[in-house]
């Protein structure tokens, strides 16, 4: 297989050096990569549904993307409408080693190693540094996010100066005037020091969202006494300890942090100022070890066992990793972002990646995870009304990308990467309109598979009625061919835009549209009380059902039954052909090659667009007609550099048609961060790719499927895989596949 893209990470991702656990539940980084550190600071991101944290260091180091996301803490910014605000880091740690700055941009780094426990959700970067002056210092950097407690951040850091003695001092604070990528967001409320603890309130410009971020600061070393000094900077309240140290004795920092921002409760302040007052009693122990227990019972409903193959069973552990970092627990009014919450590309905004990538596995191994995501579409409801009565048309039209209030917040120009003088029309917050189905289509997975009738009842419903009445408005008849279109629009594949009857926003649409009567059926029967109330509050007659009907029966699905092929749009086969095969090997997207223009006048697919469309839909399509457009549609993506969310559908659709590209696939989309095959790794994690490969792993290689007469399942697995072993709950039933060759 061809993987273009090599880090320090690809290569050490095999072997272990140092850290806890063993070597296939950690991620290693063997020596220290300066130009890399973007890339090292997303993979060592971590997370405990409550907030993010890249893996940056605790000292700082030149050019270094810093930054704590907090679910729902979105602020104002030009161009992007809103972002999540970068928030006061728990990192931040200033170290000086007998009167000289610890810092990596200096001095000798005599050994370095670092470390992120998948099991333990947990980094440790072990160092020994030789300072200008010629000392030698061991230092031991340990960091977690509590899962036990989601307001926690704690970190420790061990500190022995080998060929010196001297004062060890440590710097810790929280600093207000942190930026995103240089813009501001916190406005200074309040702040106090006493003794070992500092707290620090803030507010949001634009939103006036409040926050309260409490530390506490504690150094020990045998046998002598700490002092404590504090300073009171404005907006970046600081303590310091130091303590002298003897040669050869290890001295430790801890520093624990704790947030609390309005969005969960009234008085922010006073719940940071409760929880600071325990923590200088915290222990570090205690508090590792219910994080332990919590992470344990995570990884007991999430773990994917892959034997025979090292490589995979560490990428898509570190891939669940990150969605279970990422994933809101107990909060209905966030979504996750495409990048999770590890970086500053796409600004937090949360788009289909959610519903159709991750969703699946929320929805198997966290269901209430995944109704809490689902909730926040149906909360959003209002935003995505006033999207589609803006546009003209009825019902609900969600945004292409949705933040904390579910209104459009795809940006509509962006500056050219290549010449920042001009500007990019972004055309997919106004017509890539096939996200209202998509997440109808989420709604009816998530009810198939939990049966929770208070969820669709009360929310459910309502989602898939209002987008039916969506796309039942947006539909337009051709009076000439008699039937009903969607045109102008982007599909899946964005290298084309403004189309005319994509099939896969078609086919979801009539999908939708059908789902609704039937879900409207199923509530006049079995709940006839709720359907009259909600046809009453939806003002939806029998009327409006009967039209549902005809545009199901008039709305154009393209297909060529003498070819088997799904024309991905009309007058795509008049587009362009290229050779792919014969611009190898490649080092960029075709998009970059071809440009904007140059790129929509080709059949050059930047993602699976009709194969999307057989994997969500599989019983339309029979086997012949699926093996067709797989061997049409393969030959003309952009596998390599295309998006990244393509490789885990390709791969699952070759399990489907028996095709051998299954595991490049497979592998092309485990490696997408760990390897930044597409150089944006340090933007973020790709959580889509994330999500869709727990879904290749369990709908491709073990072949799972949902059959009237229960689950059954289909492996093929890779040859030299051994063993593939997985949980799901359906319907609260925890069901256990564990799968040989
Ligand atoms: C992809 C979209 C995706 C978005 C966010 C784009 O590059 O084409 O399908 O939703 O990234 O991940």
């Amino acid at each position: 297989m061809t993987v273009s893209a090599e880090s320090p990470l690809s290569m050490d991702i095999g072997e272990e050096r140092v850290g806890a656990g063993p070597s296939e539940w950690s991620i290693t980084e063997t020596s220290f990569h300066p130009d890399k550190i973007h890339h090292s600071e997303t993979i060592f991101t971590l997370g405990n549904g409550y907030l993010g944290t890249r893996g940056a260091f605790e000292e700082a180091y030149p050019d270094e993307v810093r930054s704590t996301f907090l679910h729902g803490v979105f602020d104002d910014v030009p161009v992007f409408f809103t972002e999540l605000a970068n928030a006061p880091d728990w990192l931040e740690m200033e170290i000086c080693l007998a009167d000289e700055r610890f810092d990596l941009a200096e001095g000798i780094l005599l050994e370095f190693s670092r470390s992120l426990n998948l099991k333990t959700a947990s980094l440790r970067r072990d160092l020994r540094w030789r300072s200008p002056l010629g000392r030698e210092t061991h230092l031991v950097f340990e960091r977690f996010a509590s899962l036990a407690d989601p307001h926690l951040c704690a970190l420790r850091v061990t500190i022995t100066p080998e060929n010196y003695a001297g004062s060890i001092q440590i710097r810790a604070g929280l600093n207000g005037e942190v930026d995103n990528l240089a813009f501001k967001h916190w406005d200074w409320l309040g702040q106090a020091l006493q003794a070992q603890t500092a707290w620090l309130h803030s507010r949001t410009h634009s939103t006036g969202i409040e926050l309260a971020t409490g530390l506490c600061l504690c150094l020990n070393a045998a046998g002598r006494e700490s002092s404590y000094e504090q300073w009171d900077v404005h907006n970046h309240p600081t303590l310091a300890a130091a303590v002298d140290a003897r040669k050869g004795q290890a001295v430790s920092g801890t520093k624990w942090i704790t947030y609390y921002t309005a969005r969960e409760g009234e008085n922010p302040l006073r719940r940071c100022l409760d929880a600071l007052q325990a923590l200088p009693e915290l222990d570090w122990d205690s508090a590792w070890e219910s994080h332990q227990r919590a992470w344990e019972a995570e990884w007991e409903r999430s773990d994917v066992i892959i034997e025979g193959d090292e490589e995979a069973q560490k990428a898509v552990r570190f891939n669940i990793f990150q969605l279970l970092c990422a994933a809101p627990r107990g909060d209905e009014h966030v979504n996750i972002g495409a990048k999770l919450l590890s970086g500053y590309g796409y600004r937090g905004h949360s788009f289909w990646d959610t519903e159709i990538f991750m969703l699946p596995f929320f929805i198997y191994t966290h269901p209430e995870i995944a109704h809490d995501l689902l909730s926040y579409r149906w909360h959003n409801l209002p935003g995505a009304r006033a999207k589609a009565s803006a546009n003209g048309f009825s019902g609900a039209q969600y945004p292409w990308e949705s933040a904390g209030t579910g209104e459009e917040v795809t940006p509509t120009w962006v500056p050219d990467p290549d010449d920042r003088t001009k500007l990019i029309r972004i055309w997919t917050g106004d017509i890539e309109i096939h996200i209202s189905a998509d997440i109808a289509y989420a709604v009816w997975q998530y009810w198939q598979s939990t049966g929770d009738e208070a969820f669709l009842l009360e929310r459910g419903a309502e989602i898939i009625l209002e987008t039916a009445r969506f796309w039942s408005s947006r539909v337009e008849w051709n009076a000439s061919l008699e039937r009903l279109e969607i045109n102008d629009i982007v599909g899946p594949d964005e290298y084309h835009d403004h189309v005319n009857n994509n099939a896969y926003t078609n086919t979801l649409a009539r999908w939708n549209l059908e789902t609704a009567l039937q879900a409207a059926a199923w509530l006049k029967q079995e709940h006839s009380r709720e359907w009259q109330r909600l046809s009453q509050r939806l003002v939806l007659k029998e009327a409006e059902l009967s039209r549902w009907e005809k545009v199901i029966d008039q709305i154009y699905v393209p297909f060529d039954p003498h070819t088997n092929l799904v024309e991905q749009f009309e007058g795509f086969y008049q587009r362009k052909k290229i050779d792919l095969a014969a611009l190898e090997p490649r080092h960029e997207s075709m998009q970059a090659i071809l440009g904007i223009e140059g790129i929509n006048d080709t059949q050059v697919l930047k993602q699976a667009d009709v194969l999307m469309l057989m994997y969500l839909l599989p019983g339309l399509y029979d086997s012949a007609v699926v093996k067709a457009n797989f061997d049409y549609y393969s030959r003309r993506t952009d596998h390599s550099f295309g998006s990244s969310l393509g490789p885990s559908i390709q791969a699952i659709m070759a399990c489907r048609v028996n095709d051998d590209s299954a595991y490049e696939q497979f592998m092309r989309a485990a490696r997408t961060d760990l390897y930044d095959v597409r150089s944006n790794a340090g933007d973020g994690i790709h959580g889509a790719s994330a999500g869709g490969l727990w879904q290749a792993a369990v709908f491709g290689f073990a072949g799972l499927e949902r059959t009237p007469a229960g689950w059954q399942s289909h492996p093929r697995l890779p040859s030299h895989w051994t063993r593939l072993a997985f949980r799901i709950v359906d319907h609260g039933r925890v069901i256990d596949f564990d799968l040989k060759q």
